[in-house]
């Protein structure tokens, strides 16, 4: 087959997983339109600047950063070694999301590494959120600012899972999250910042949960994680990977970046728990994480 490069453009267009490519001093020469959909960044924004090393964090197993990590391109573009791992990109409206990604290098004739390719798929859970907000709608039990669950909704949900936690012993756990001196945001910026800080929160939440969890307001700046089938230690783990996406995410506002962070509470379901119990326990949990200083998940 004999085509020219526009139809190779048209064919790498129309793939559903992001691509992107770079120049051997790491510059992007190639952003298709996946990229530019999953990333919110349009190819003219990106074209000719360094590639984003620092749009992308690492996470190790326990939920610990490693954003001191080079992009995995870049490493590759170092050492010729291809790659395959979950990062988190930064989405242009400044919340986290994860891809899966994949890195080789592009060579000449000679074998020479002349440049570098990634390809990334949106692995996150927002195709589903979408039909999930629909029917959330339909319901009335949508939150409308953060279009996550609202109190009713997580209720509800609260009193399922204790079914099943009592007819089938299906463990589940719970995430109070509460943003950190947000009176200090509403304060300086501007109730509207605020609001827009809560959105973000709430998309990456949205972002990073797994069909089977639920994540909604539980009100004012208070959010409320109900993970079913986790252990004490995932729990932790998917906590802190949430409290660790949010630290590292950055909110724009006239050309100056707000830095977030959330204070949790983490605590399974018990025997003799019920919802009010189970919902106190997380709440102290909160409050213990904020009396040792916040951005922190203290489980219990
Ligand atoms: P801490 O770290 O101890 O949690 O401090 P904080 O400032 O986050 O906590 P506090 O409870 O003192 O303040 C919460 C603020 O959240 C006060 C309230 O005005 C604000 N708030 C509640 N709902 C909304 C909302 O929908 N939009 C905005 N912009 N602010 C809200
Ligand atoms: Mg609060
Ligand atoms: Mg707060």
């Amino acid at each position: 087959m004999n085509m020219d490069n526009d139809s190779y453009a048209q064919i790498i267009d129309s793939l559903h997983d992001g691509l992107y490519c770079v120049d051997n001093n790491n510059i992007i020469t190639y952003w298709n339109k996946a990229a530019e959909r999953i990333s919110g960044f349009a190819a003219a924004e990106v074209l000719g600047k360094s590639s984003p090393g620092n749009l992308l964090i690492h996470m190790d197993i326990a939920g610990r950063s490693r954003s001191q990590d080079t992009c995995p391109l870049a490493s590759t573009l170092i050492d010729g070694i291809n790659r395959e791992m979950e990062i988190y990109i930064q989405h242009k409206d400044g919340h986290r999301l994860p891809v899966l990604v994949r890195v080789s290098t592009i060579k000449d004739a000679a074998g020479n590494i002349i440049g570098g390719v990634e390809l990334f798929t949106d692995i996150s859970n927002l195709q589903v959120n979408h039909l999930r907000i629909a029917e959330l709608e339909k319901l009335a039990l949508l939150d409308n600012l953060t279009q996550l669950a609202n109190r009713n909704y997580l209720e509800r949900e609260l009193q399922a899972r204790f079914e099943e936690f009592k007819r089938h012993k299906v463990p589940f756990g719970v995430l109070f999250i509460d943003i950190d001196h947000f009176k200090t945001v509403n304060d300086t910026y501007g109730h509207d910042v605020g609001d827009e800080v809560l959105r973000h929160v709430a998309r990456t939440f949205a972002a990073n949960s797994r069909p089977f969890d639920l994540y909604g307001r539980w009100g004012g700046e208070e959010f409320l994680g109900i993970i079913r089938n986790v252990t004490a230690d995932h729990l932790i783990h998917l906590g802190n990977r949430l409290r660790i996406l949010i630290e590292h995410s950055d909110i724009c506002h006239q050309e100056r970046t707000i830095n977030i962070t959330v204070s949790m509470g983490a605590t399974q379901v018990g025997e003799h728990d019920t919802i009010q119990t189970l919902i106190k326990r997380a709440d102290t949990l909160l409050y213990a994480s904020k009396q040792n200083g916040r951005n922190r998940l203290t489980p219990g």
